[in-house]
């Protein structure tokens, strides 16, 4: 998401006479768009200021605006511990951006604008249009979270959920289209709760851009189990261009540690939602999300984990030892020993590195469908991804960024096939 709004807020800096640069000393401004989520997310605001400011020592101060959700959860204190940073900009406030900057500009005194105006904020970026010009774009459609996981900052950093009108959406979704886009990725910290006027649903929205003509391929992240409703799970039995791969994430798979994480289902709700998804759909392919370590979390607990990944295989996953978010329950909580939680994310990451090796493996010298996204630089090489997100990089001297090819693929690494063009007839899985 924040890739997303980082584009946008390049978008609203555009109209008032910003260029990109890519030489750092030429910038008269900065904006650190940044996340919440990882690890030492605050001190790293600070490393970089400190690193423009080192770079900027004998030369004109640039305006440093921090935006995104660090801004959000620091907010004053952000002005008061560095004053090098002259602005902090919520999420919910980027669009503002401009004016600001403007205002700035007249009155040289330091802004704070980190109110929730989310609505207003997405009134706002339609009247601007999306520049984007990549082949898989992302596409914001809401925003928030009503779930308050206990580990988790979101619902206090993006405020509650908020879903955009499905008309923006579409129009936008168009718009990116007729610039290029050919996959779309539909973005929401809880995509699949989007809810536009009790009327359209995740599943409404995919089914119109099913039918834009030219978007061969849609998905949509992340989704919460909870929200995988009847008629998003049908969305992989009718609608072709949706991609047969899911990120849902589980975190735990011990109900114990569920419960403790308040994650609203349990091990038997997930592995039943795949059940129905693999009904509808055999090709599907599951990654996730876990958390080591949480507090409380036993070893019988972490076995429950191997145990579910076991039972799912899941073709890729993100996994990290639990970390304390300042302001979240879970915060307050006595943290596990650090040398036990090492072993067990070793243990995890081994286990789901076989299932990533083994599916890998499948590819070796069949031929795999690839959306062609780019070039590699000085190289006549290009890359592009699998239905599955699977990275691929190819050699041909002739194809066509955009196109959907067939890539016979020969070998592999941890994260990457490679293989050669075939052909742009795609008959491939
Ligand atoms: S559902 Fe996701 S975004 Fe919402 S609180 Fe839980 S982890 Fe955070």
């Amino acid at each position: 998401m924040n890739e997303y709004d980082s584009n946008r807020i390049y978008d609203l800096t555009s109209i008032i006479g910003y260029n990109k640069t890519y030489i750092k000393k030429e910038a008269d401004c900065f904006v650190l768009n940044t996340c919440h989520i990882r690890k030492k997310a605050t001190e790293k605001v600070y490393d970089e200021i400190g690193r423009v400011k080192k770079d900027f020592k004998n030369l004109k101060k640039p305006l440093v605006v921090v935006s995104g959700c660090v801004a959000q959860a620091e907010s004053n204190e952000m002005l008061k511990r560095e004053p090098y940073i002259d602005m902090v900009i919520g999420p919910q406030s980027f669009h503002k951006i401009g004016d600001l900057i403007l205002d700035y500009q007249r009155k040289k005194e330091k802004i704070n604008e980190t109110e929730f105006d989310v609505v207003e904020k997405f009134d706002r970026l339609q009247k601007i249009p999306n520049l984007q010009n990549k082949i898989s774009s992302y596409l914001t459609v809401q925003e928030g979270c009503d779930k308050f996981c206990h580990f988790c900052v979101v619902p206090y950093t993006r405020g509650p959920e908020y879903s955009r009108s499905f008309e923006q959406i579409i129009n936008e979704a168009e718009n990116l289209v007729s610039n290029g886009a050919r996959e779309i990725i539909l973005l929401g910290q809880n995509v699949n709760a989007y809810n536009y006027n009790k009327k359209y649903k995740l599943s409404s929205l995919i089914r119109k851009l099913n039918n834009i003509n030219n978007l061969k391929r849609i998905r949509f992240t992340t989704s919460h189990p909870k929200d995988m409703t009847k008629d998003l799970i049908d969305c992989y039995r009718d609608c072709e261009k949706l991609m047969p791969f899911l990120h849902l994430p589980i975190q735990s798979g011990s109900n114990k540690v569920l419960k403790l994480m308040n994650r609203k289902h349990d091990q038997k709700y997930y592995i039943a939602v795949v059940e129905k998804l693999k009904k509808v759909n055999k090709d599907i392919k599951i990654s996730s999300d876990f958390i080591v370590g949480y507090p409380g979390e036993t070893e019988k607990d972490f076995e429950d984990t191997i145990e579910l990944v076991k039972k799912i295989g899941f073709i890729s996953s993100y996994s990290f030892i639990f970390s304390p978010r300042p302001g979240t329950p879970a915060a307050a909580k006595k943290t596990n020993n650090l040398e036990q939680n090492e072993k067990r994310l070793k243990k995890l990451q081994d286990v789901l590195e076989n299932f990533q090796n083994e599916n890998n493996k499948k590819y070796l010298q069949q031929n795999c469908e690839v959306l062609i996204e780019n070039k590699l630089d000085n190289q006549e090489k290009y890359f592009g991804r699998t239905k599955y997100m699977t990275s691929v990089i190819f050699e041909t001297d002739n194809c066509k960024i955009g196109e959907l090819a067939n890539v016979k693929i020969t070998s592999f690494n941890k994260k990457n096939l490679f293989g050669f063009y075939k052909t742009n007839k795609v008959e491939a899985a």
